[in-house]
């Protein structure tokens, strides 16, 4: 797809500091994190939006959210559990879809979100 971004960093014409990538998916930093750990898993071929996917991208689709725990253990914010069934750690992945769901750049992408908690900002009713 002309003028996507993210095309263009799967590609590999725009540099980006990556974490991961297969034949499917490409991970890497956002630009603009929004906690300590923040990183964008994204398909290499162009899919719009989640809106956009159907039957034939489920597999696509569970591939992104089963590298989620994986990639956020090796960026520090794995979920935990001790021997005494302690959790602790962890992170928040998030598809934002559309201008109502706040999505900026319409390339598939799943965020994953890791830190103290910054996404605790309520919505004043
Ligand atoms: P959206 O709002 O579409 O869900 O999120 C798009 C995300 O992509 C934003 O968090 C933004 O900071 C990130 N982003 C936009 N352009 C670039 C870029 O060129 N490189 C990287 N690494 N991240 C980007
Ligand atoms: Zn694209």
């Amino acid at each position: 797809m002309d003028n996507c971004i993210f095309c263009k960093i799967a590609a590999g014409e725009i540099p980006s500091r990556k974490i991961y990538e297969d034949e499917d998916v490409i991970a890497f930093h956002d630009i603009n994190p929004a906690a300590p750990v923040h990183f964008l898993v994204v398909p290499r071929r162009h899919i719009a939006t989640l809106a956009d996917c159907g039957p034939a991208d489920e597999a696509l689709l569970g591939k992104m959210a089963a590298l989620a725990p994986k990639l956020a253990a090796e960026q520090g914010c794995g979920y935990l559990r001790d021997a005494a069934g302690q959790a602790s750690g962890g992170f928040k992945t998030l598809f934002n879809t559309g201008p109502d769901g706040g999505q900026e750049v319409y390339h598939l992408h799943m965020h994953v979100i890791g830190g103290p908690q910054p996404w605790r900002v309520r919505v004043q009713q």
